[in-house]
């Protein structure tokens, strides 16, 4: 029997090596934890930990200047690291940047680290397993079902085979479907590796001869590849210009540059990626490694290990491709790069464009932004010098720019329950003549933002929050799109009972494409929303139709404004050019400029001339006016002009604190609290406590605070301040957000 030697009296043991590790949990930060002999820890290294009872996965983190000293730990308390895992270590940089992030939106550094690390099951090890990709053709015989196209259009949009789970999940049937016509033989069976490498980029392979402008913005981006160093350029180039093609250059000279370079396009929205992926396996001769919420989770897995190992050279992604953990980026692109979709706004708060030039400069190396209409922070700073400016002003290939027309419905109104005014129809009457396309934009999903009893006058508002429920025909539910909260279309008015009395107010997407289908009956008419598509395969087909002239007449909201290119579209129409200016948002007036003309951008991209026709009731508004006029500079500077007299963001900063929780009582003490201990700070203003425009929102009551601050005052060290010395309510959830887009 042999017995743990007792340390001799005045002998100490020798001190474990401690190690700090990070869970992806919101926690405080770092826990200190003992490393076995054997391990070998070195920081970056993906580990699993004892927490509490359970076993979780972390990362050793780096030591921090101003962590817990090892003298302050209680060595008894101490538990060991229990393994390390198989992984690809998690860089330096990486790990930086999640201290970095965290410090800015004052999240905790659990909670970012989680966006780097997912659901940790990417760290399992690897299973071989069975997926599904289209078989070359349908063999004979094979009877097509709606369900089994949607099987069909899903799997023609894969890039790597996925299960039959999946496939069923994206398409939106069982299972049974997907196994059904794969036993007929219309899926192939593949065996797969699922962390098969991507095919590396041809770099061989030459882009499109540039013309003169577009050669000189690329060479002006590629100086600093060359030179390894932070800069930040700004493509700024209208719709068709040719962007696309000079960023491409830019990444195809930084992947050259270095055998081990990785290259990250980001993108506002999924819907563009199918249509991009295509385009850059065309450039480069292999597919680029994708990432968006729709890819299934072996997609996911194949893309975040591939990319920690550095053999996914080129990466197009969504905003939280950021957070993927890179071995050796070199170059960042994101593109529409004033789109509001790339404010993160659940879990952790944050702007992933203005975070991504962060991570460039921290990391050194050059960041494109590229946009048709930049956002006025961007604009701001090209013109202040801190980023460098290249300018494409007109269409790629001579094509020209949409002639725009104003339509003043005060004097055009259409008629009862109808929205379209005479004019527009006899222009759309026009374009269907020539055999050409219209589009009808309106930015609003479903049929109808307000239904209203006609006998008691009842709103059909959602039970748990102050929001109105949206008719949708289509899937005929009243649903609320701020929580997602739907229930069937009732008969009777829930408040007084009476039958049939509901009356839909207002129009969304569906009821113009009813209207136009009782206008043009004989036309193809198609809704592109992102509930009447639901996928990006769906989006795909969609999209083939429309380009094939499938399509007579698009009824669209903002996700087919973006990046389409429709050859035959010649004329785009505005329903309602005022929807987006109500509000009290200070970034109405610059979303809708940059809405708008997205949307002006898809008519006549190629030699067809095209034409907008903006629909207002408020023509003179400076917005309004200012897209007819077509005089980009002068909107913006009036906008700067604004914002600078209020120290508005770029020229001060905004924070927004929101208070809320399930008892209306402790959330307002808890404001009032707060309320009596704002710090004094030079330079700071706090406003608030004030209910906050959605004061209910999925039972919780909502208080709002906003703190403005000037350029050179940390709002953050003021946040911290204030928040660290008020002890509220543990039922009230306190949520910052630094840099908000949202004010309600
Ligand atoms: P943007 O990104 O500015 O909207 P794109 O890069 O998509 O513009 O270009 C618009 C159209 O013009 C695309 O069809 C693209 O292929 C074409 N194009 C752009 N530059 C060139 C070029 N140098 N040679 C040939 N075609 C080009």
């Amino acid at each position: 029997m042999s017995a743990e030697p007792a340390a001799l009296p005045g002998m100490e043991q020798p001190a474990p090596r401690l190690v700090r590790v990070l869970v992806p949990l919101p926690l405080a930060g770092p826990y200190t934890y003992a490393e076995p002999d054997d391990l070998e820890l070195a920081p970056g290294d993906y580990v699993t930990v004892p927490l509490g009872p359970r076993h979780v996965r972390g990362v050793v983190w780096p030591d921090a200047a101003g962590g817990t000293a090892d003298a302050e730990i209680d060595l008894k308390k101490v538990k060991p690291v229990l393994e390390r895992l198989d992984a690809p270590r998690l860089s330096v940089e990486v790990m930086n940047f999640v201290d970095w992030v965290s410090a800015y939106t004052l999240f905790p550094q659990g909670a970012v680290l989680r966006m780097v690390m997912r659901s940790g099951s990417q760290l399992d090890p690897p299973r071989p397993q069975t997926g599904y990709l289209a078989a070359p053709r349908v063999p004979e015989g094979v009877k097509m079902t709606p369900q089994r196209e949607k099987v069909l259009a899903t799997v023609r949009g894969l890039n790597f085979p996925e299960t039959p789970a999946e496939i069923a999940r994206r398409a939106g049937v069982s299972d049974g479907v997907v196994r059904a016509l794969a036993d007929a033989g219309a899926l192939e069976k593949i065996e797969t590796d699922p962390d098969a490498p991507f095919e590396a980029p041809n770099l061989g392979r030459r882009g499109k001869t540039l013309s003169p402008e577009q050669a000189d913005a690329a060479d002006k981006i590629r100086r600093h590849i060359e030179a390894r160093e932070y800069a930040c350029t700004l493509i700024d180039g209208v719709t068709g210009s040719g962007k696309t093609e000079v960023y491409l250059e830019a990444a195809a000279a930084a992947l050259k540059q270095d055998p081990g370079a990785q290259v990250l396009v980001m993108l506002p929205e999924i819907a563009l990626t199918l249509p991009f992926l295509k385009r850059l396996e065309e450039r480069f001769g292999a597919a680029p490694a994708p990432w968006h919420s729709d890819l299934g989770q072996a997609g996911r897995r194949r893309t975040w290990r591939r990319v920690a190992d550095g053999s996914a050279r080129l990466v197009v992604g969504a905003r939280s491709a950021l957070f993927l953990p890179f071995r050796n980026l070199k170059l960042i692109i994101v593109d529409e790069e004033h789109d509001p979709a790339y404010k993160q706004q659940d879990g952790v708060l944050y702007q992933a464009r203005d975070m991504a030039i962060l991570r460039a400069a921290h990391g050194g190396f050059p960041i494109v932004l590229a946009s048709a209409t930049p956002s006025l922070e961007t604009a701001v700073n090209a013109q202040g010098g801190r980023y460098e400016t290249v300018q494409l002003p007109s269409r790629f290939g001579g094509a020209s720019m949409p002639d725009i027309g104003l339509i003043d419905m005060r004097e055009n109104p259409p008629e009862k329950q109808e929205w379209l005014s005479s004019v527009l129809i006899r222009a759309v009457n026009d374009t269907l003549a020539r055999g050409e396309q219209a589009m009808l934009f309106l930015n609003r999903r479903g049929y109808a933002p307000l239904t209203i009893c006609r006998k008691c006058g009842e709103r059909m508002t959602a039970p748990d929050s102050d929001t109105w429920l949206v008719e949708h025909r289509f899937s005929n539910r009243l649903v609320c799109h701020h929580t997602g909260y739907s229930i069937p279309r009732p008969d009777t008015c829930p408040h007084c009972g009476a039958h049939d009395s509901l009356a839909a107010c207002g129009p969304g997407v569906e009821r113009i494409a009813e209207e136009a289908a009782r206008l043009w009956p004989e036309k193809q008419i198609a809704i592109f929303s992102s509930d009447t598509v639901m996928n990006p395969a769906a989006g795909q087909e969609l999209l083939a139709r429309m380009k094939d002239g499938g399509i007579d007449i698009l009824v669209a909201t903002q996700v087919a404004a973006k990046g389409h290119h429709f050859p035959n579209l010649t004329l785009v129409g505005v329903v309602d050019a005022d929807l987006g200016l109500v509000g009290g948002d200070l970034r109405a007036g610059e979303r809708t400029w940059q809405l708008l003309s997205q949307v002006i951008g898809r008519a006549g991209r190629e030699e067809k001339p095209g034409r907008a026709l903006l629909q207002s009731y408020q023509p003179e508004h400076p917005v309004i006016a200012g897209l007819a006029s077509g005089d980009r500079d002068a909107f913006m500077e009036a906008e700067r002009d604004g914002r600078e007299m209020l120290g508005f963001p770029p020229f001060g900063r905004l924070a927004a604190l929101v208070l809320s929780g399930e008892n209306e009582q402790h959330v307002n003490s808890a404001a009032r609290m707060l309320a009596a201990q704002v710090p004094h700070g030079q330079g700071i203003e706090v406003w608030g406590p004030a209910p906050a425009p959605l004061y209910r929102l999925r039972g919780s009551y909502r208080v709002r605070f906003l703190i403005k601050a000037a350029r050179d005052v940390s709002i953050q060290n003021f946040l911290r301040a204030w928040l660290t010395d008020v002890k509220i309510h543990s039922s009230v959830r306190r949520t910052v957000d630094i840099d908000p887009y949202s004010f309600m």
